[in-house]
């Protein structure tokens, strides 16, 4: 992307208090650096060891995010350093990362991913799942990881209704465990949704964070 749009970008979310997370999965790091002498700070990655082998390589004031689904083997390598781990879907890898945050001194950010798409995934929670999870009060137990919010993917369609929709539901999602579970709690404040092609849509729905790469980098081969 051009200096002058990818700044229009940055000025039109900060607009809206939207945080950018720059998707740099596959791309070089001499890419990465590129945005980042435009100012830009917090990049997402989808493969943990992808994620391990940028953060050694690149600028240590990065604030890294893992967007994809992580294994539980793999939390160790990253517990030392990423910044928010977006792709939270069971609560047995939310103590997972508990427990190694704890022997590495750390509070770990997290968000819950939602399964909010038509289309069959494996990952992520439902809406009954995350209410039974923060009646559970396992939350409260978990003293090393801090649950910012919610996370979720629309269906990959060009139906803007259906997306918009589902959209829709996350924030309202977002906000009936906010005030259900987190009152007067500002740590509980990230809604990350919207892609590339759906941003726009997402932003109009209250998304707090979206998380673009091909837009930003150009396709993926
Ligand atoms: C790849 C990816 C993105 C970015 O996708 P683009 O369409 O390139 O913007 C966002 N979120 C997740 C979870 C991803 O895996």
């Amino acid at each position: 992307m051009e200096h002058s749009a990818f700044h229009q970008l940055k000025t039109k979310l900060a607009e809206k208090n939207v945080t950018l997370v720059a998707v740099s999965k596959t791309k070089p790091v001499e890419a990465i650096m590129e945005l980042y002498q435009q100012g830009q700070r917090v990049f997402g990655e989808n493969r943990v060891q992808e994620l391990v082998e940028k953060y050694e390589a690149l600028p240590k004031d990065i604030e890294w995010h893992l967007i994809g689904h992580l294994q539980s083997n793999k939390v160790k390598y990253i517990v030392p350093f990423v910044g928010l781990i977006h792709s939270v879907d069971s609560v047995a890898l939310l103590e997972k990362i508990n427990s190694l945050a704890q022997k590495q001194g750390r509070t770990i950010d997290c968000l819950l991913q939602v399964h909010i798409a038509q289309e069959e995934t494996k990952f992520g929670f439902d809406a009954q799942e995350l209410e039974m999870l923060f009646k559970s009060g396992k939350v409260d137990e978990l003293q090393h990881v801090r649950i910012r919010g919610l996370m979720g993917m629309a269906t990959f369609t060009d139906n803007a209704t259906q997306v918009r929709q589902e959209f829709h539901s996350l924030r309202g999602l977002f906000n009936k465990i906010k005030s259900a579970h987190f009152p007067g709690n500002n740590a509980f404040d990230t809604c990350s949704m919207g892609m590339s092609g759906d941003y726009e849509l997402a932003v109009e729905e209250g998304s707090t964070m979206v998380r673009i790469g091909s837009l930003l980098f150009g396709a993926r081969s």
